[in-house]
């Protein structure tokens, strides 16, 4: 049994119902959550967009090894993607982004995986909900705390809790 840490992101959508949608197909497949972070909502990152993404940390406690993990949240991904919505016509523009921060204590480089993610000490928008959910983590490459990313990270841009009324039973 493993603890990981798996960031969602959205910027399309029902953004809080991709989530709990999210949430509900990693416990049914993957293994057990047993946190979420709060809502936090971050500028677009590197790029234009019309709207602002919806961030959410999950730890997840699994028996499944890595590539197995990986392979499930792009299922969990592209069904999110596919979604009908009964009222419209065709398909509803949708997209979740699951990517791995963590997996244990693990340091994973193979062609389909990089773990830690390659980028999250350099993204507030991981390191945000990181602190909030396990300040005390010790990063395994870089040997410091969340906390300690979080001060040295140099990405200024926006990143806020936002208090939903309408989140999801999960
Ligand atoms: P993206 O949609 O930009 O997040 O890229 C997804 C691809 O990144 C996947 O097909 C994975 O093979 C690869 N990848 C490498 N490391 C990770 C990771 N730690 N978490 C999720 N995807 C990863």
């Amino acid at each position: 049994m493993e603890t990981c840490y798996i960031l969602f992101g959205a910027n399309m959508g029902d953004k809080n119902h991709i989530f709990a949608q999210a949430c509900q197909l990693i416990n049914n497949r993957c293994g057990r959550i047993v946190k979420v972070s709060e809502a936090y909502e971050s500028e677009p990152w590197g790029f234009e967009a019309d709207s602002w993404f919806l961030n959410r940390v999950i730890v997840l406690e699994t028996e499944l090894n890595p590539e197995c993990l990986l392979v499930e949240l792009l299922e969990i991904e592209s069904e999110l993607g596919r979604v009908r919505y009964a009222d419209r016509q065709g398909y509803a523009s949708r997209t979740a982004d699951l990517d791995i921060l963590y997996f244990g204590n693990r340091i994973i480089n193979t062609e389909t995986l990089t773990v830690p993610h390659p980028r999250l000490h350099l993204r507030r928008f991981a390191l945000e909900p990181l602190c909030e959910v396990n300040p005390d983590f010790v990063h395994p490459i870089l040997q410091m705390t969340q906390v300690e990313l979080l001060q040295l990270c140099p990405d200024d841009s926006i990143v806020r809790v936002i208090k939903s009324n309408n989140d999801e039973e999960l």
